[in-house]
């Protein structure tokens, strides 16, 4: 740690729990690698904290940081400023410190479509059905808006986030201008003739990690199409059976990696103004 000096700047990690999370030392590699001047720590951080661990980024010149889970949306009342994406999302990610003025950014969604780039799919003109209404699966649906996709079809089960999928899904069409429909999980007839239809196809559910791993709502491989791409947000484990299946049917696949990566490269720009250096991180991270 002879790095570390009197100038050293402060990146920070803000949510609950934390300990188990590899953004300290993927931002801290990459902070060494380029010889910049800035730590990256982790914070347990709830909402009954959150207040005052946002006010002292103000008080401690804290150059910025993330916030993860409970803290995504909660946060949004304590900043100055949020960015069109982060507003329309509903959620904060990412954190940069102007001279004590504290905006918002959500990089997820630039993260996955990112990561789609790196992985040679341009999604401008294409159609994607994508399984999932959390937080990960709204700032990628509102991004793929963004990023000019043709056509989306939603899916997910009637459980507490049913109302909000209806909500996004009516901000997607409305205010976005894209062209989406939402499904029940439960009308695999519908699922099937949408992935069919589709050039990608997403999880953006947490169906598949650990230790839900043995299990997928894809009934069998002959819901994919071979040649599209199958993408999954999650990446512990690497390989969801989601991901297996669609690799068997002949798909392209890319497994929650890239996204991670990729929504770190850009907040990582926005405190230090500096490229995160990827093909390092890449052998880094082991991706
Ligand atoms: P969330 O709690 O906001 O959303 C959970 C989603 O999973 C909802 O759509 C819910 O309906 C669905 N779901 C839960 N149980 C289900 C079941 N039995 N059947 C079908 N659907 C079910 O969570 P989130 O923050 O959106 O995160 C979702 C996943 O994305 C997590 O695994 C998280 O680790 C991952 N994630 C990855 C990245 C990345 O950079 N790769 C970033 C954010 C989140």
């Amino acid at each position: 740690m002879d790095r570390i000096t009197g100038h050293t700047e402060l990146l920070t990690l803000m949510a609950y729990p934390i300990r188990h999370s590899s953004s300290p030392a993927m931002h801290n590699e990459a902070l060494s690698y380029l010889g910049l001047d800035y730590a990256y720590l982790c914070f347990e951080v709830d909402q009954d904290n959150l207040p005052q661990a946002i006010e002292s980024m103000r008080a401690l010149k804290v150059r910025g940081g993330n916030i993860s889970m409970p803290n995504k949306i909660a946060v949004m009342q304590y900043l100055d400023r949020l960015t069109p994406e982060a507003e329309l999302c509903g959620a904060v990610n990412t954190i940069i410190n102007d001279d004590g003025v504290l905006t918002g950014h959500i990089t997820d969604g630039i993260g996955y479509i990112r990561g789609l780039r790196d992985h040679g799919f341009d999604i401008k003109g294409k159609k994607m059905t994508i399984v999932g209404a959390g937080g990960a699966a709204k700032a990628i649906q509102v991004q793929a808006a963004l990023a000019g996709v043709r056509e989306m079809s939603i899916f997910n089960i009637h459980d507490k986030y049913w109302p909000r999928v209806r909500e996004t899904t009516a901000l997607l069409n409305e205010r976005l201008g894209c062209p989406t429909k939402l499904y029940g999980l439960e009308d695999l007839d519908a699922l099937k003739r949408e992935i069919w239809d589709s050039d990608l196809l997403a999880n953006a559910t947490e169906v598949g990690m650990t230790p839900q791993k043995a299990w997928t709502y894809i009934p069998d491989v002959s819901y994919f199409k071979p040649g599209m791409l199958v993408t999954d947000v999650i990446y512990a484990p690497p390989q969801t059976l989601f991901l297996k299946m669609a690799q068997e049917a002949g798909c392209e696949t890319m497994n929650g990696f890239p996204m991670m990566l990729f929504q770190g490269a850009e907040a990582f720009r926005l405190w230090t103004g500096r490229d995160m250096p990827i093909a390092h991180m890449k052998e880094f991270l082991k991706i």
